[in-house]
Order: C-alpha cells, then sequence, then structure tokens
C-alpha cells in the first residue's frame, strides 16, 4: 500500500485493480482528526492502512458499495455520511432494491457486491448536508451536493488549496454513469458546471486519481459525453434499432456486456431510456403506437 501526496496532510490511497469498478480510490488526511475519505479501496488495502494508520473518522461520498464496502471494518469509528444517504446506507437488501429492482436481479446484485467488494452491511454514526465543513486541521473541506449519479453524490472542495474531490464525477474517458432509477442526466450536467465553476486547481477523481493538467478542459470533455450518447441513439433509431431492448443489444454505452452481464444491460437500459426521454422531451425521437421509437 503507497500513499501519494495530494497537498500537505493530504493522500491519495490508491484502490485495488488501478482504483476501477469495483473499487475506488480513498484519501486520508493525516490532520486531527486523522480522517480516511471513501472506503472502498479493497478490503486488503485497507487492513494494510490499519496496520500503520489510525483513521479517528471516516467520511463518505455517497452508498455505492465501491465507495464503502471497507467500512464494515471501521464501524468502531464515526462514519459520516450524506443526509441523503440515511434510508439505505450499508444495508444490503434496501440497496439492492435502489440500485437495481426487486427479483432476481437485486439477488445478483448482492452476491455481485459481496463476492466482488467484500461488501457487508454497516452503520454510520452521523450525517453530513450540502455546505458542511469538514475542519481537518489545516484543511477545510467543503460538502457540495453534486447529484446526478445517485441522489445522495457529493463533492469536497478545499477553497485554500483549489484540491476538489470530485468522486465520480471521475473524468474518465468511459464519461458520466447514471444507471439508476434515482439518477439523472440533467442534474449531472448541472453538478459538472457547478464543479467546473469552482475552478479546482487539482481534482482527486475515485477512479482517475489525481488530476493537474487541464482540468477544464477533461471536464468539457466528460460533459460532451453526454452529447455524443445522445447523438449515437438518435442514429441507432434512424437505422431501425427501435426498441429499448434492441438499442441496448446494441450497447451505445457500455461496448457489450460481458462482465456481470445481467446487471451491466439494466443499468444501460436506464442510461438509454432517460436519453430517449429527454430526446422525446425535446422532440427529436418520437415513440409510435407500438411503443418503437422512430425520428422525427
Ligand atoms: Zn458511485
Amino acid at each position: 500500500m503507497e500513499l501519494v501526496p495530494i497537498v500537505p496532510h493530504l493522500f491519495l490511497i490508491p484502490g485495488a485493480g488501478r482504483g476501477r469498478f469495483p473499487f475506488s480510490h480513498c484519501l486520508l488526511a493525516d490532520s486531527s482528526p486523522v480522517t480516511l475519505i471513501d472506503a472502498g479501496c479493497g478490503v486488503g488495502i485497507l487492513a494494510e492502512l490499519l496496520e500503520m494508520a489510525n483513521p479517528e473518522q471516516v467520511i463518505v461520498s455517497h452508498s455505492h458499495p465501491d465507495h464503502c464496502a471497507g467500512c464494515s471494518m471501521l464501524e468502531d469509528r464515526p462514519i459520516v455520511i450524506p443526509r441523503l444517504a440515511a434510508d439505505s446506507f450499508g444495508r444490503k437488501d434496501l440497496l439492492a432494491e435502489r440500485f437495481v429492482e426487486p427479483g432476481p436481479l437485486a439477488t445478483t446484485w448482492k452476491s455481485f457486491v459481496t463476492g466482488a467488494m467484500g461488501f457487508e452491511d454497516c452503520s454510520f454514526s452521523d450525517l453530513y448536508d450540502d455546505g458542511t465543513t469538514f475542519r481537518l486541521g489545516e484543511l477545510h473541506f467543503v460538502a457540495i451536493s453534486a447529484p446526478g449519479h445517485t441522489k445522495d453524490h457529493m463533492a469536497l472542495f478545499e477553497s485554500t488549496t483549489g484540491v476538489l474531490i470530485s468522486f465520480d464525477v471521475d473524468l474518465t474517458p468511459f464519461g458520466p454513469w447514471y444507471g439508476h432509477r434515482e439518477s439523472s442526466i440533467e442534474a449531472f450536467r448541472a453538478t459538472i458546471q457547478t464543479l467546473m465553476d469552482l475552478e479546482p486547481r487539482t481534482v482527486v477523481s475515485s477512479h482517475m486519481g489525481i488530476i493537474r493538467d487541464h482540468i477544464q478542459e477533461r471536464f468539457r470533455r466528460y460533459l460532451h459525453v453526454l452529447d455524443a450518447r445522445e447523438g449515437a441513439i438518435v442514429e441507432l433509431v434512424r437505422a431501425g434499432r427501435s426498441t429499448l431492448d434492441e438499442l441496448v443489444e446494441f450497447s451505445p454505452i457500455y461496448g457489450g456486456h460481458r462482465d456481470n452481464a445481467a446487471l451491466t444491460r439494466y443499468w444501460e437500459g436506464q442510461m438509454i431510456a432517460k436519453h430517449l426521454e429527454s430526446l422525446v422531451a425535446d422532440g427529436r425521437v418520437i415513440m409510435g403506437e407500438d411503443g418503437r421509437y422512430e425520428n422525427r
């Protein structure tokens, strides 16, 4: 396990698998109080961390298990979560119904997060909101509501150092992810703009790590992925892929369904359906009486 310096008293803990899903990068503030930010770097890495450091509290960005799978190892200290996560945080049965659908898919989801991430039920102790300030020694992180990915997703900004922890506004080439019923493309666009307007000097992304160069350009490219996906869906409808199932089968967002195909098909279906909904609202695509989509 390595600790990569970001600014004085703040370190990146690189996640397993280079922080790619189903893991994510965590951060450690070696300040007062010593604080772990997110806990999805992998239970093995977290065990190594606990040998050399003693986090006095944990701040979690949102309910996704790839950000909090390690919380069950840390329940003897305060775990602080977004207020909007409180209704289901750390409870596998409730999260399964929130992140997929009740029924067989929920069972598949539970065995996936248990097997791939070591996620177990866990509790929390405190809640935070948009505008909450975390005073970690000299670092003062302000929490910023950053919905779209999930309803409870937050970001943290430290204005003196210009460090933005953007979590799953992750600036990956894949682009934004909004595969739940509660996710929203419109909210995601607004969140990206809010974070750009902060003009951060350093961004720490949960799946890309530390980013110091071309930050505004990277945000613009990330935003553009949404337009590119929309354009691809319009073209697929024009080419005759006129039902949601046919579009999911073509997989314009994931580029195919291999690992955990039942889950990725469901999530891609949610994402495409959101694009179709806004395309219909804009009048760029119409839905025929037989439920097939066509171009206007
Ligand atoms: Zn997430």
